[in-house]
């Protein structure tokens, strides 16, 4: 990508708008910026893994583990468990006495595997992210390189926006860790 950009008629020494947005990184060495030719790693096998039905039915377990009506099936469920089991309705009906070894392996394994889908769940959420993140920073660049050179046709004077950029970054970084030192 870097060489196409370097060996077309429109390099980006020769364009002042180009130079600008060169110099901002602080070296104006002929490649807009050190990230542009940086593609998303293994995109493609993420998104097809996004779309694999056994990761849309982890999804779906994590969704019911997250919801009410888990909760109340599982005291419904353990309710009648119990009452069974300690003999409530009668001796016949008695078969896992306290303390409940059954309900006991059924729950842990339940638990083993509710645990598993929840970080498979998590692993997807943070696939989706990393996604979203790379098109807003492709979104940012695109129309970086589009607001500046509509300013170098204005007339905009480049190298004053980019040093009030650079203040107001400085300025605000200053007042988030000044913010963050306040608090803790
Ligand atoms: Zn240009």
């Amino acid at each position: 990508m870097l060489v196409a950009m370097t060996d077309s008629a429109h390099t980006p020494l020769s364009c002042p708008a180009c130079r600008v947005i060169d110099a901002a990184d602080g070296l104006e060495d002929g490649n807009l910026f050190a990230t542009i030719g940086r593609s998303l790693k293994h995109e493609n096998h993420v998104v097809e893994s996004l779309k694999r039905a056994q990761d849309r039915v982890a999804d779906g377990i994590t969704t019911f583990a997250g919801s009410l009506n888990f909760v109340y099936i599982h005291t419904i469920w353990f309710g009648i468990w119990i009452l069974l089991n300690v003999g409530a309705i009668g001796a016949a009906l008695v078969f896992d006495k306290f303390p409940f070894g059954l309900l006991t392996m059924i729950v842990s394994l339940e638990a083993i595997f509710l645990s598993t889908f929840v970080m498979v769940s998590q692993n997807r959420q943070a696939a989706r992210a990393d996604i979203r993140a790379e098109l807003d920073f492709e979104t940012n660049l695109r129309s970086e390189i589009w607001s500046v050179h509509i300013g170098q046709s204005l007339g905009v004077d480049l190298t004053h926006v980019e040093e009030v950029v650079r203040q107001a970054i400085e300025g605000s970084k200053r007042q988030l860790s000044e913010d963050q030192g306040s608090t803790s």
